[in-house]
């Protein structure tokens, strides 16, 4: 089993996560896709009328139709602030050796993961799926050598990193579609469509409860 993990703020989930995990799901051969909302994020600053039950509901409408998708409570549920590090180490207790984890993650968010709590130890239990994200610089193996462990072996045919002692970290381009969370809240707080933006349960969903104005 090779499951992939998507963690997020989700603060709206949008059509750019969702594309992205569904071509990631197919390039690396992923037999299922868990999204994972966090709780508490250590790095950003939630605006307050939005709650992690909000941004759990909109995340279940939003993977409703696809049947590899899921949603995972994990950090919801967890008490204080999530976490990657205890998540992965969830997974890989509760799926046991038989599952291979890939965390899917954009390359904006990868270039901070030296900050993240016992981040050394992230590359020990999952493999990493780097996204491109457009304006992103491609400096991957700078990155790795730099700031992770040195020893990567670049696989230029494969598009990934390969270590003796870590998991793989891959990186693949996906469809450039330049959407924010950040981007469709100003859009709703000033009154405009987020239509074709976000999948139409989740527009519905944020428009019927007055969300982000
Ligand atoms: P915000 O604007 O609040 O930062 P966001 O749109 O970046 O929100 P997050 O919940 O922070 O959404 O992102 C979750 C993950 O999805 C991160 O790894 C991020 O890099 C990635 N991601 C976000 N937007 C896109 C996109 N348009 N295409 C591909 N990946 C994305
Ligand atoms: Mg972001």
């Amino acid at each position: 089993m090779r499951l992939g993990l998507f963690g997020g703020t989700f603060n709206p989930i949008h059509i750019g996560h969702l594309r992205a995990a569904e071509e990631i799901r197919e390039k690396i051969g992923l037999d299922r896709v868990v999204f994972i909302p966090s709780a508490i994020p250590p790095h950003k600053n939630i605006p307050l009328p939005i709650t992690a039950s909000d941004r759990l509901e909109m995340v279940r409408r939003a993977v409703a139709d696809n049947p590899f998708f899921e949603v995972s409570e994990v950090e919801i549920q967890r008490q204080g602030p999530s976490y990657t590090v205890e998540t992965l180490q969830y997974f890989r207790k509760k799926r046991g050796l038989q599952t291979e984890l890939f965390f899917i993650i954009g390359m904006d968010a990868f270039l901070e993961i030296n900050t993240w709590k016992s981040y050394g130890e992230l590359f020990e239990l999952s493999h990493f799926v780097v996204l491109a994200r457009p304006g992103s610089p491609h400096a991957l193996g700078e990155f790795l050598a730099g700031h992770i462990a040195s020893g990567y072996q670049h696989d230029p045919v494969k598009k990934r990193y390969c270590h003796q002692e870590l998991r793989t970290v891959y990186f693949r381009d996906v469809t450039s579609l330049d959407i924010s969370s950040t981007g469709i809240r100003g859009l709703v707080n000033r009154g405009s469509s987020i239509r074709y933006l976000v999948p139409k349960t989740v527009a519905e969903y944020i428009i019927s409860k007055g969300k982000y104005r």
